[in-house]
């Protein structure tokens, strides 16, 4: 065999996918280097070749939440390096993109994937300081409904509900289907819970900034992510990126678990992208009215004959909800023109 054929640099970056490669998971991204976390508990440090297999063409290579098979790179004197080479990258259950029109770009772009094989939307509120602000909520929730993803609302700060708004605050989101918890990251109070509606699952945390969501963090994954005013700092430092991290949340005496995935540059999901005929379909107690409306394809807006509309004038709709339709439709309107 020639020498140019098979030169040894070569041979180095002709590593294929075997299939007795290690199976992992991304939980970082850092530059160059993707951080792989094993069903074993180890951590490696890998890098992709760019003969690495996707089975997610025309997107991100390799995001966090990946499910990757990799091989370990050889010790050297014994000692295990912890290195490897990714080799494949399976195909995505979902997606979270940072920019959604270009799933629709048809033009071949590259869709630019934040985080991958997420479950569910955890949506954390608090209750005061700052203020429970119930137009995010529902666009956060409209954005779970529209990346079918699970949605749990979580209000914390509830040591200092003094007043005891929480039960009237959440009944609405309970009426409408929705898992909701209160919780207090300085007591602990429905921390627990919380963790067990994490284990087994990929969970995305988000929240306006200020809700307490780095303190749950770091409670439920044993991790010192900075809070409160350290975190505005770090988050306004020169070398802040808005990379997603992955956290494992684990529970004492089982080796089951769950992971977090925070996205710090991320604090509210934009739904540009959603086209605004999709967001009627968003709001989850429209479904039951909408067959009634005169025209099948009402957006309840100023359509004559309206059945959803009608719900609210009853009361049988939540004025507050129909409102924040009102908002994205409003939103996505400016957007068309
Ligand atoms: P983030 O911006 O959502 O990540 O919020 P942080 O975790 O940085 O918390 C913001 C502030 O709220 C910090 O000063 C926390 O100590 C405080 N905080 C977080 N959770 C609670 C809670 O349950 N009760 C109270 N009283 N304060 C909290
Ligand atoms: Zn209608």
């Amino acid at each position: 065999m020639s020498k140019k054929l098979n030169p040894p640099l070569r041979r180095k970056n002709f590593v294929t996918f075997d299939d007795s490669d290690w199976h992992g998971v991304i939980y970082e991204v850092r530059g160059p280097y993707y951080l792989v976390h094993t069903p074993q508990g180890e951590t490696y440090t890998c890098k992709t070749l760019r003969t690495t297999l996707s089975e997610n063409p025309n997107s991100t290579l390799a995001v966090v939440g990946d499910r990757v098979r990799f091989r370990p790179l050889e010790e050297r004197n014994d000692v295990a390096l912890h290195n490897g080479i990714i080799t494949f990258i399976e195909k995505r259950r979902s997606a979270l993109s940072r920019n959604r029109e270009r799933r629709r770009n048809r033009s071949g772009e590259t869709e630019h994937v934040i985080a991958s094989n997420i479950d569910q939307l955890v949506i954390i509120t608090s209750i005061t300081d700052p203020p429970f602000r119930p137009k995010l909520v529902d666009r956060y929730l409209a954005f779970a409904e529209f990346e079918r993803l699970t949605a749990l609302l979580v209000l914390n700060k509830i040591d200092l509900d003094t007043e005891h708004l929480a039960p009237s605050l959440l009944k609405l989101y309970n009426e409408l289907g929705y898992d909701t918890l209160t919780v207090s990251a300085q007591t602990g109070e429905g921390i627990e819970q919380l963790r067990q509606k994490l284990i087994g699952k990929t969970s995305v945390l988000s929240g306006h900034s200020g809700v307490g969501k780095t303190t749950l963090i770091n409670q439920l994954t044993g991790s010192s992510l900075p809070t409160g005013e350290l975190s505005e700092k770090t988050r306004k430092g020169a070398h802040t990126t808005s990379n997603a991290i992955m956290l494992v949340v684990s529970q004492p005496h089982s080796n089951e678990y769950g992971y977090v995935i925070d996205t710090p540059g991320i604090r509210e999901f934009s739904l540009d992208g959603i086209a605004q005929e999709e967001l009627r379909h968003l709001f989850v107690e429209f479904r039951k009215y909408a067959p009634n409306c005169v025209f099948s394809s009402c957006t309840h807006t100023t359509e004559p004959d309206c059945a959803v509309r009608a719900a609210v004038e009853r009361g049988d709709i939540s004025p507050m909800r129909y409102e924040s339709y009102l908002t994205l439709f409003a939103e996505a309107q400016e957007r068309k023109s």
